[in-house]
C-alpha cells in the first residue's frame, strides 16, 4: 500500500474508534474530550508510526524499550509526540524509560519504582507513573495484587512507599484484563479499577489519581463507560500486527 492511503486508511480507523468513544461518553454523561485514546505500536514499523502521525495521532504506546527505542528516536524532533510505556519492565531496561519515554504506565512492583526513582534523580526529571493493577486475580497477569480486602490492604503499603519517592508522580492506575470474547466481560473489571481509584483516592488525597488506562480495541467502548481516561488501541486502529513480539 503506498502512503497515501495507508495515512487514509488509519485516519478513517482513528476516525471510527473517536465516534464510538464519544459515543459511549456520552451515553453515560462524559465529555468525550475526557477520554484519550494511546496507540499501540507494538511490532509495527517506523512506516506505520510515521502515516499514524500524519493521520494526527500523537499519543502513542510500546510494550518493550529496546523495541520502543529506535521509533522514539525516529521522530524526537516532532514535537507534539507522546510515548507511554505500557509493558512489564525489566530492572535493566528502565533507564531507557526515563531517558525515552514521557509516561510508565506499568509499576508493578516496588523495586521497579525505586529502580525508576533512583535513574530519574540521576537525569534530573520526574517521571510520570500509573500504577498497575491485577484486579482478577488471574495468576499469568502482571500488576500489584487488588482483587480483594486482603491484597487491597497490602496494595495500600505499597503505595505509601511509592508515594515517598520523590521522582515519581502518580497520576492514576492501568489495568489489562483477561480475555474474553465479549466486551461485557470485561466490565466488572473496569469498574473494580474504578471502586480500586476511590478508595485509593479517599486514603492518599495528597496524590492525583485522575488517570485510568484501560481499554483495548476488543473492549473499549465498555471502558468508556466505566470511568476510562486513557484507552490502548492497537489493532482496531493499526490493523494486524506484523510479527509476534517475545
Ligand atoms: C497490545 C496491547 C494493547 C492493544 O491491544 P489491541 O488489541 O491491539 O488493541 C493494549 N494494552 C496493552 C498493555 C497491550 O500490550
Amino acid at each position: 500500500m503506498n502512503m497515501d492511503a495507508l495515512v487514509q486508511q488509519i485516519r478513517n480507523r482513528y476516525q471510527q474508534v473517536k465516534e464510538q468513544v464519544a459515543q459511549s461518553a456520552l451515553h453515560v454523561g462524559r465529555t468525550p474530550e475526557s477520554v484519550r485514546i494511546l496507540v499501540v505500536t507494538k511490532t509495527q514499523p517506523v512506516e506505520i508510526i510515521q502515516a499514524a502521525i500524519q493521520a494526527g495521532i500523537t499519543l502513542f504506546g510500546e510494550n518493550y524499550p529496546e523495541e520502543a527505542l529506535p521509533k522514539i528516536l525516529a521522530f524526537r524532533d516532532h514535537p507534539f509526540l507522546e510515548w507511554h510505556m505500557i509493558g512489564h519492565l525489566q530492572s535493566r531496561k528502565a533507564r531507557i524509560v526515563v531517558q525515552h519515554f514521557d509516561v510508565m504506565e506499568t509499576i508493578d512492583r516496588v523495586e521497579i519504582a525505586e529502580k525508576l526513582n533512583r535513574l530519574a534523580q540521576e537525569a534530573q526529571r520526574c517521571l510520570p507513573v500509573l500504577l498497575e493493577l491485577n484486579v482478577s486475580g488471574e495468576e499469568s497477569k502482571f500488576g500489584f495484587p487488588a482483587w480483594n480486602q486482603e491484597t487491597l490492604s497490602l496494595l495500600e503499603n505499597e503505595v505509601e512507599k511509592i508515594l515517598s519517592l520523590p521522582f515519581l508522580s502518580i497520576r492514576g492506575l492501568m489495568t489489562m484484563p483477561p480475555l474474553f470474547e465479549h466486551m461485557e466481560e470485561s466490565r466488572p473489571y473496569f469498574v473494580k479499577l474504578r471502586q480500586v481509584q476511590d478508595l485509593l483516592k479517599k486514603k492518599f488525597p495528597q496524590a492525583c489519581w485522575d488517570e485510568l488506562s484501560m481499554g483495548t480495541s476488543v473492549d473499549y467502548p465498555v471502558a468508556v463507560q466505566e470511568g476510562a481516561t486513557i484507552i490502548r488501541i492497537g489493532t482496531a486502529i493499526l490493523g494486524p500486527r506484523r510479527q509476534k513480539t517475545v
